[in-house]
């Protein structure tokens, strides 16, 4: 088999195992409105094959309308704990909860990504729910998602502070991956809209990233604490900026994948984008 074609009967393989897990997850979820499988088998058109052909993509909107102080462990094994799910940020003039800029997006992104040929699952698709970041990592662990967007805004004291972040574990299952994705993710997005660009963070402190088995990238898509980019993240322009960058980025990430894979048979592969590292302003805890 080539290259592409081996690459599409093993993504072939994990649709099989999603139409499984869909199967066993539906009934519940179609009672509680918690867990929503999209496939893009259905009503695609048949064989016209996307960019992103038989590939998993989760998309986790960051938050939900209630916070959930409850606290689970912070990574599998660890007596650390934290907050389920915390309250977001929300928008500086507006006061437009993050949570609901998160969903706006996602359901974008969902849309484009199905256009593309992708299976998406998304961890919501209301408000109204009650999902823990460790609830949505395993969501999309027994999903088997090739990639995991967690798509989140910033929020920090200082109004000037904008631009955008992406979070990755730094160490632990994917780690390389998620870099990878991330650094792919956060080039596209900053051409794809303008943004000020603040680097890809590593931290081993979100619990909804260390719990994950599949690469997982946290997208701050901007800050709502400063006023001019607040006006921009809840428009419907640069919201279909945002998932313009996500999907081209999300596309160049699975052609290096395909790349290395080619270089591990020997052939010369690619270069890493050369995006710099995050900025030690980066440090500070962002809620998740
Ligand atoms: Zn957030």
């Amino acid at each position: 088999m080539s290259m592409n074609e081996s690459r599409r009967f093993f993504r072939w393989k994990g649709l099989l195992a999603l139409a499984l897990t869909a199967a066993l997850l539906w009934a519940p979820a179609l009672a509680q409105e918690r867990v929503s499988f999209t496939t893009g088998l259905v009503g695609d058109g048949g064989d016209r094959l996307g960019r992103l052909d038989g590939l998993i993509i989760g998309i986790d909107a960051g938050h939900q309308a209630q916070a959930n102080y409850e606290k689970e462990p912070v990574s599998p094994g660890s007596s650390a704990t934290k907050a389920k799910v915390s309250s977001g940020t929300q928008g500086a003039v507006s006061k437009t909860p993050e949570h609901v800029v998160n969903l706006q997006v996602a359901l974008k992104l969902k849309q484009a990504l199905l256009r593309e040929g992708a299976s998406v699952v998304m961890a919501r698709e209301s408000a109204d729910v009650d999902i823990s970041n460790v609830e949505r990592a395993q969501m999309m662990n027994q999903a088997g998602a090739d990639l995991v967007l967690r798509l989140h805004c910033n929020g920090v004291d200082t109004a000037s502070a904008h631009g955008m972040v992406m979070y990755v574990r730094k160490t632990g299952e994917k780690a390389q991956e998620s870099d990878q994705a991330a650094h792919c993710l956060l080039t596209a997005m900053l051409a794809a809209t303008g943004a000020q660009d603040r680097g890809v963070a590593h931290s081993d402190d979100y619990s909804g990233l260390n719990w994950s088995q599949v690469p997982s990238v946290l997208v701050e898509m901007g800050f709502l604490t400063n006023p001019q980019e607040e006006a921009l993240l809840i428009s419907d322009a640069y919201q279909d900026k945002l998932v313009q960058g996500m999907v081209e980025g999300i596309a160049d990430y699975f052609d290096r994948q395909d790349q290395d894979a080619v270089a591990q048979a020997g052939e010369p592969a690619q270069a890493e984008p050369a995006t710099g590292e995050a900025q030690a302003a980066n440090a500070q805890a962002v809620g998740e």
